[in-house]
């Protein structure tokens, strides 16, 4: 029960109301205000309990973002009129979302909370392109990276070089600006240009679309290709497993491109 004076991080997933959480869906029928980021799909709020206040916490119009400190500032203020607060994100909570500040911002004002995970697209965006985000041969880790940090560039404080030896799928979010300094440094550390790219923009929703390329030819397909954020992308051998596994392509009655991509074989036939 989300009650009175409490604040509720919650994730609502990447986009198709479908992959919220139970716990999601109560929250929103309970909640007294909503505060939600430009990533939460409208469909999602239309769960809402009726007459609750809404408040949009995101970039709109070309506006500036409102800062961090003055959204946490806010959650507190909600909290302390004794409102039930639901801060809803996209996709998780924890995942690139900022819901540790906010988090912490609550906890230090001692506002009780709760953590309400959510499905993130690094994982769900994979999945609704049919590439698994780990295949047994392919990659024992996988990493999760962010594309630009607090200055807008391709993150200095990644090292590159240990990355592309270390991990075989590499789940880039906030990264179509910086691809083209992204693949370069990969490529420099060693990577192939052949390995394979996905590009996955507006995940799980009716607008998605899936960019398929090389790490080589990324940058410059992108560009013409006119996709825009949010986008996921996905660098490693396990994007070829859409060719057999776009199972939204199927639902539409395209056959599998290739049954085998990665060229397993019938190793498990016997
Ligand atoms: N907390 C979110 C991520 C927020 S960072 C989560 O767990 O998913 C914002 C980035 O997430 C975007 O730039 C994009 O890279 C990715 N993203 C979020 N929703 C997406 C969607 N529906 N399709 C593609 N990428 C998405």
């Amino acid at each position: 029960m989300l009650l009175p004076g409490w604040v509720w991080l919650v994730g609502a997933g990447p986009g198709d109301p479908g992959l919220m959480t139970l716990h999601a869906l109560n929250a929103l029928g309970q909640a007294d205000v909503i505060v939600y980021d430009a990533l939460v799909d409208s469909r999602i709020l239309d769960w809402a309990r009726p007459g609750v206040e809404v408040e949009y916490a995101g970039k709109r119009g070309g506006k500036p973002s409102p800062k961090q400190r003055d959204i946490s500032l806010r959650l507190v203020e909600l909290a302390r009129e004794g409102k039930r607060v639901l801060r809803l994100k996209g996709g998780d909570p924890f995942i690139f979302g900022r819901g540790g500040e906010e988090a912490q911002a609550l906890v230090q004002a001692g506002i009780p909370i709760r953590i309400v995970p959510g499905i993130t697209a690094g994982v769900a965006g994979l999945a609704y392109a049919g590439i698994p985000a780990t295949h047994r041969d392919v990659n024992q880790a996988v990493t999760f990276f962010t594309g630009h940090d607090q200055t807008g560039d391709a993150p200095g404080a990644l090292d590159w070089a240990a990355l592309a030896k270390s991990s075989p799928v590499l789940i880039g979010y906030m990264a179509i600006k910086t691809l083209p300094s992204i693949s370069a440094s990969l490529i420099a550390a060693g990577r192939s240009v052949d390995e394979p790219v996905a590009i996955i923009m507006d995940a799980t929703l009716p607008t998605m679309q899936v960019l398929e390329t090389t790490l080589g030819r990324a940058a410059e397909d992108l560009a013409v290709s006119g996709l825009e954020p949010p986008a996921i992308l996905c660098i490693g051998r396990v994007a070829l497993m859409r060719q057999a596994l776009d199972w939204i392509g199927q639902m539409a009655g395209e056959a599998p491109r290739n049954l085998d991509p990665l060229g397993s074989g019938e190793r498990d036939a016997g």
